[in-house]
């Protein structure tokens, strides 16, 4: 039932709720009075998804697809009513029935289909793309599991199952009669055309799965514009071989979509992960060709009318999927299917870690994906040819070749199929051409360039952030909530007193609004006078939550040892989940809520520090955390964090960035100066240069603070447990600290009281924050899509005013 105003609001609620549920608001459970709520308005962007389509058909409009096998969304109840601009209708309705709208909003869970930045970034990405009226669709997986849900319990880490499906989910609809056929091992069967002369592939005694859509609606803000997130869900097939066992081959298709593959570096669950490539990129290419053709008469002018987007080289498979569909489908020569292919998809590069890098086993795909494996072989040898004539240099051919050392290597594979190669920030790209991909960028250098990664103001300040939001408005007037540009103007008035007060007492509310956060939902206490100094992202040695807990511990052996050491009050905050089988970085998350306890139970200590460790880091709590916090760290060693997102959350809502010159932090300190954020440390190619020559054990025996803190370490300060942090220690001092966290360690501590000497001077701390806020708007996603458009997707913009 449609509506735009409260009365309508009010009749379609009533109506809606009686006729799904039997039941009248008295009678409505909270969860029935939301999925109402939710229904009504999945239907209100289900049919601007309707205008949209007809729109683009009409125009034969080229789409963008953006394929990624991660989404981190979070929730969309209050995102999708504030970009329809229902949200005060629908509150001043419920408010009319005695119903608390926050109350509805908090019975929606995360959708975590994702790990961390990748999958946040691509959910940033559709909500510019919809506002900005572009014809942009994710494509994924809808997993039944999103990311697990972490507990502490002891002080460690518990995985348990994120069941966000538990109630449904609201907003999507599912498309069986739209579903594609995937097809896993077999053999290859190869015949003779003796008609065309061509020999016929055919991929025979495969196992045969469903892929099922459900779409979700992708509302942009202020426009009718709407988007679709396809999610696919793999169920059994009619094609089932009778001489099987139905069960098993249950039992397997349902492990396809079971969960997010939590960890991008263990061994277990690669097979299942591959299967998981295939089967969404496979669904995904399918139903665009088929969309295709039922608009051109062939698939000869595919690139003109389609680019894909690969969130990194998990969707990589689409470059030989796509081939194959030509080929084998479409009776396409080689060549000419090159010739488009090549075309279609563009490239994102997320990290220049090695052992990060994805790479499979031939056998694994030869075994799954025995049509796809002859193509990608064909393509490497192909790929060979060609440098090989090029530069006739043989040690080039290995070191680019796609098939390599009985391995398929998925960036070489990406790089060779994509007409577009990019790293999210500008020294990530920059350490893409000279150091990880510097080969290929001399083959083939127009291919190569920067998209500085982005986040969506709306979600991360418009909509988390209203007071500050409110303020901004009163400032610089509302231009800016629309075009985020505009944010610029509040430079002018940051030296403003009164503005620097109202701001200071803004940061106070959105601190007390995650005091209340933690305290009803964790029963933590947290004092919204200290200082809110934040680490939240997810655990890995490189990002080095070490070092910052390394730094507590020195303060706190400082207050223990020095009666008159004195600190503006602290709360370090952290917000970190840990891969289930990376043990150090679970040992890690230990470390830190052992000091956390220690701290607790010390009168002296907790008057100065207060360590929290929020369990189960996600959306929702980001969206608390960061608004909330005075202190960004973003402490990674230099070259190795391709850009951070969370960064940009922090700077945009006022916080100042502490960190080392890495990923979108140079842009960052670029922007606001140096002067106006905290850098400290080596940077990238000072540590390059030093990885030779390192010794951890130096720092150790001549700092004495480094010995103390690292020797705590093992002398049971923060554990009863014999040993229980000797990996950490072993890490630091016998596999010499690959990541220099002790060669940080003396400049951290530096930057640290260089923070608390700012902090103390109350106006010019405001006007910093202020003065961070004012340059954000580089960072917004709108500024990246128009980017990745103006380079890459060349996709037009919908004129809104049509859609009808
Ligand atoms: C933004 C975000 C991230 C990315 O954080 P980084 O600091 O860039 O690593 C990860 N997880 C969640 C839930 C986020 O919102």
């Amino acid at each position: 039932m449609f509506f735009d105003t409260k009365e309508s609001f009010k009749q379609a609620f009533v109506e809606t709720l009686r006729s799904n549920y039997g039941k009248s608001i008295e009678q409505a459970t909270d969860v029935e009075k939301f999925l109402t709520l939710a229904s009504l308005v999945k239907a209100h962007a289900n049919s601007n998804v309707y205008k949209t389509n007809t729109y683009l058909e009409k125009q034969a409009a080229k789409k963008m697809y953006y394929f990624s096998l991660e989404f981190l969304l979070g929730r969309l109840l209050t995102n999708n009513l504030m970009n329809l601009g229902l949200y005060k209708v629908v509150q001043e309705g419920l408010a009319d029935f005695g119903i608390d709208l926050n109350t509805l909003e908090d019975i929606e869970s995360d959708a975590g289909l994702g790990n961390g930045g990748l999958g946040r970034l691509a959910a940033c990405f559709l909500d510019s793309l919809a506002t900005l009226h572009l014809p942009g669709n994710g494509n994924t997986i809808r997993y039944q599991y999103g990311l697990f849900k972490q507990l502490i319990t002891n002080n460690e880490q518990v995985e348990v199952p994120d069941q966000w499906l538990r109630y449904g989910n609201a907003w999507e609809t599912r498309h069986p009669d739209e579903a594609v056929k995937v097809k896993f091992y077999g053999d290859v069967r190869i015949t003779m055309n003796y008609e065309t002369g061509r020999l016929n592939f055919e991929h025979v005694n495969a196992q045969e799965v469903l892929a099922v859509p459900y779409d979700m609606p992708v509302v942009g803000a202020d426009t009718k514009c709407t988007n679709v997130l396809r999610m696919w869900s793999a169920e059994a097939s009619d094609n089932f071989p009778a001489d099987q066992d139905f069960i098993k081959y249950l039992n397997s298709i349902n492990k396809i979509c079971l969960n997010v593959y939590p960890d991008d570096s263990t061994v277990e669950g690669k097979y299942i992960r591959i299967k998981q490539e295939y089967f969404f990129i496979a669904a995904g290419l399918g139903s665009i060709v088929r969309e295709h053709l039922k608009q051109n008469p062939n698939l000869d002018n595919f690139a003109e009318k389609v680019c894909i987007q690969l969130n990194d080289t998990h969707p990589a498979m689409s470059v030989a999927e796509l081939m194959r569909i030509f080929l084998d489908e479409y009776n396409y020569e080689w060549d000419k299917a090159w010739s488009i292919v090549s075309k279609v998809f563009a490239y994102t590069n997320h990290t220049v870690m090695q052992e990060a890098l994805e790479k499979w086993p031939v056998e694994y795909i030869r075994t799954l994906l025995p049509r796809v494996y002859t193509i990608i072989e064909e393509i490497n040898r192909r790929f060979r040819e060609t440098v090989y004539n090029q530069s006739h240099d043989r040690d080039l051919v290995e070191r680019t070749a796609i098939i390599q050392d009985n391995q398929v290597k998925m960036a070489h594979l990406s790089i060779v199929g994509s007409f577009s190669v990019n790293g999210v920030a500008k020294l990530h790209s920059k350490i893409l051409v000279e150091d990880l991909f510097r080969d290929f960028f001399n083959l083939m250098p127009e291919k190569f360039n920067n998209k500085t990664n982005g986040i969506t103001q709306r979600r991360w300040l418009l909509y988390s952030n209203p007071e500050l939001t409110n303020l901004l408005e009163k400032t610089i007037g509302p231009e800016f909530k629309h075009d985020f540009t505009q944010i610029e103007k509040l430079e002018q008035y940051i030296d403003d007193k009164k503005l620097q007060e109202a701001f200071l007492k803004v940061k106070y509310q959105r601190k007390l609004a995650l005091c209340r956060f933690l305290k009803d939902n964790y029963q933590i206490e947290v004092d919204p006078n200290s200082i809110f100094d934040t680490q939240a992202k997810r655990l890995h040695a490189y990002k080095r939550q070490l070092l910052n807990i390394l730094h507590v511990i020195y303060l706190y052996q400082r207050i223990k040892q020095y009666p008159t050491f004195t600190m503006p009050k602290t709360t370090f905050l952290f917000g970190a989940k840990a891969a289930p089988a990376y043990v150090l970085a679970k040992k890690i998350i230990k470390l830190i809520n052992c000091v956390a306890e220690k701290v607790d139970n010390d009168p002296v200590a907790s008057k100065f520090i207060k360590v929290v460790f929020i369990p189960n880091y996600r959306v929702t709590v980001a969206e608390y955390l960061m608004n909330a916090s005075d202190v960004s760290e973003q402490i990674s060693t230099a070259g190795k964090e391709a850009s951070g997102t969370g960064n940009m959350k922090f700077m945009m809502n006022g916080a100042i960035t502490l960190g080392t010159l890495d990923g979108a932090n140079v842009e960052i300190s670029e922007r606001v100066g140096l002067e106006n954020c905290e850098i400290f440390g080596l940077k990238a190619n000072e540590i390059e240069n030093m990885r030779s020559t390192y010794s951890s054990v130096d720092y150790y025996k001549q700092d004495a603070r480094i010995k103390q803190a690292v020797d705590s370490l093992l002398d049971g300060t923060f554990s009863s447990v014999q040993d229980d942090f000797i990996d950490i220690y072993n890490d630091l001092i016998i596999r010499n600290d690959e990541y220099f966290v002790l060669a940080d360690f003396a400049a951290y501590v530096k930057a640290h009281e260089h923070i608390n000497a700012l902090y103390s001077d109350r106006s010019a701390w405001a006007r910093l924050c202020l003065l961070n806020i004012a340059k954000s708007a580089y960072f917004s996603s709108d500024r990246t899509i128009l980017d990745y458009v103006r380079d890459v997707w060349h996709i037009k913009a919908i004129d809104n005013s049509k859609l009808k």
